[in-house]
């Protein structure tokens, strides 16, 4: 993380910003946040990630009354202060701080706001071959809310690095929901496919962008069940997130994917992001 960080209706330097061991986002993990990617100093996509981190806010009733011309003004200032490069701006909004450890929260608690940025990495913008093991979705049944509660996400992460994957995609009974820190694309004779959005996975921005580009350029999409099979079986798949953009996979366990080469399908859509990226924000 880089420089100043808004702290509560403050910007102050990021040694100066301290959170209370009493914090129900430090107790409890009672918090959600969202990454937002900024591109030479522009936001992508601003209004779909505030209007996400809307969403999980009033899944976990925290109320809090941001506007999106207030989150806009002071994620611009974050930006300014901390450089003009790519950046990629975290939120992070927990319940509050309240004088007890007790579950129930008290409704007069004030949420905390935090907003910081670090530098993006720019090489998330080039086509990086992944590889991905296959893992049993242990987390729990509301994953569409954007929560700092990631210990089920951290674990499976965790498993997958230590079997020396980069990634692991997740299922419930068969069917896929997602990676552990990304959604999931399959392309199965040139048309994309992908799972459904439902409370088994968080909606990706960068998922919901890809769609709208696909279509835009008369590539079919189907977002449905995508089953185990279904994706041993595909052509192409690849991975998308703000922090990667789209990943391409060629291996999964120990099976080799589009002959270990990045599809066409993936290539094609790549461009497209790239090109929409830079249509929106002058990249
Ligand atoms: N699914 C999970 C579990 C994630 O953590 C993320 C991103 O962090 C995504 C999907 C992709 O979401 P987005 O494209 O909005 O970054």
């Amino acid at each position: 993380m880089t420089g100043t960080v808004y702290l509560n209706g403050d910007f102050i330097d990021q040694s100066l910003a301290k959170v209370s061991v009493f914090d129900r986002g430090f107790l409890f993990g009672d918090a959600v946040y969202e990454v937002i990617p900024v591109y030479q100093a522009k936001a992508f996509r601003l209004a779909p990630h505030i209007e996400r981190l809307n969403k999980s806010l009033h899944a976990i009733s925290i109320w809090l009354d941001y506007s999106l011309a207030q989150w806009q003004s002071i994620i611009e200032k974050i930006i300014a202060v901390n450089g003009a490069g790519h950046q990629s701006v975290y939120i992070q909004v927990s319940r509050g701080c309240e004088s007890k450890r007790e579950h129930v929260a008290d409704k007069r608690t004030i949420p905390t706001v935090l907003v910081m940025s670090s530098i993006l990495d720019v090489e998330i913008a080039k086509l990086s071959a992944i590889k991905v093991t296959i893992l049993d979705d242990i987390r729990w049944q509301n994953c569409f809310i954007k929560t700092t509660s990631l210990l089920g996400n951290i674990m499976l992460k965790q498993q997958s690095a230590q079997m020396g994957f980069d990634e692991a995609i997740l299922h419930r009974q068969g069917n896929v929901t997602e990676g552990t820190t990304s959604n999931v694309f399959i392309v199965k004779n040139g048309i994309i496919i992908t799972p459904k959005k439902d409370q088994h996975i968080l909606a990706g921005i960068t998922r919901d962008v890809i769609i709208e580009i696909a279509k835009n350029a008369s590539i079919k999409v189907i977002e449905k069940t995508v089953t185990l099979e279904e994706i041993a079986a595909a052509d192409e798949v690849w991975l998308s997130s703000s922090s990667r953009e789209i990943s391409p996979v060629t291996l999964i366990d120990d099976k080799i994917v589009a002959q270990g080469n990045i599809g066409p399908v993936t290539k094609q859509v790549h461009q497209l992001f790239q090109s929409f990226k830079q249509q929106l924000i002058g990249v």
